[in-house]
């Protein structure tokens, strides 16, 4: 998950991102407004941590246009101690919520995680797909119970389609989830990364977990193909025809 750090304080900001880096998040450091803006302009930022006290334009309108020009991710906002006016109007402004600093680290994660979590739809740290499971917070996956063994940039990818399940996720999106600068981008590591997560998951891709949309990008479909909602019951799925499906076996006898 790509995180973005706007902390004009140098000392708190390297910290926090050097420990945010330890959790497994991307992150982008800006020093002032202007550079905020134009992190959240040019990358796929997940989640925004602002502080209020910048020295080009105060956090709160740099919230404030964040939110005017459509992005809606969430922001964390870090207020200084006594200042309670400023949770009242960061959030007026349309943070989602605040941290009192100093604060530690593990809180200002457990928030962090929560928000990522609430904006993916998801109220629990573990998503379900099937027979997949991810626990975003021990960062293990399971295949109907059995641990797999994913490397971080692995796990990352997973998450943010899993994050996003049936939307299509697009490779620059995914790229922007694993590298912090541009020189570092290379589309093809994406396709390397999913076919590792095929063979480690799906290896004889019975799951169909993930779709490639040519020239598009990846998407996880919203349930996997032989676990039909109740209106679609009885419906075999035009795109996925399974003539082993042992259900369609059964209507047939
Ligand atoms: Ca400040």
């Amino acid at each position: 998950m790509r995180l973005l750090v706007v902390e004009d304080d140098i000392a708190l900001r390297e910290t926090l991102a050097a420990q945010l880096r330890d959790a497994g998040f991307t992150v982008d450091e800006a020093g002032n407004a202007a550079e905020g803006e134009y992190f959240a302009a040019e990358f796929a930022v997940a989640m925004a941590i602002i502080d209020l006290g910048l020295p080009d334009k105060s956090g709160m309108e740099l919230i404030a246009g964040l939110r005017e020009s459509g992005k809606d991710f969430p922001i964390l906002i870090l207020t200084a101690r006594g200042r309670w006016q400023d949770k009242v109007e960061g959030l007026n402004a349309g943070a989602d919520d605040y941290v009192v600093k100093p604060f530690n680290i593990e809180e200002l994660t457990a928030r962090i995680n929560a928000l990522l979590r609430r904006s993916g739809g998801w109220s629990q740290p573990v998503i379900h797909w099937g027979p997949v499971s991810c626990d975003t917070q021990a960062q293990e996956v399971r295949v109907s119970g059995e641990a797999a063994e994913l490397t971080a940039f692995e796990f990352r990818v997973l998450e943010s389609l899993l994050m996003r399940i049936g939307q299509v996720v697009t490779k620059a999106e995914l790229t922007d989830q694993l590298y912090h600068q541009d020189f570092e981008r290379d589309s093809n590591v994406i396709e390397v990364l999913i076919t590792r997560l095929r063979k480690k998951l799906d290896p004889d891709r019975q799951l169909g977990l993930i779709e490639t949309l040519r020239g598009r990008g990846y998407r996880i479909p919203d349930r996997p193909p032989g676990e039909s909602s109740d209106a679609a019951a009885g419906e075999p799925d035009p795109e996925l025809p399974d003539p082993e499906d042992p259900d369609r076996e059964d209507q047939r006898q």
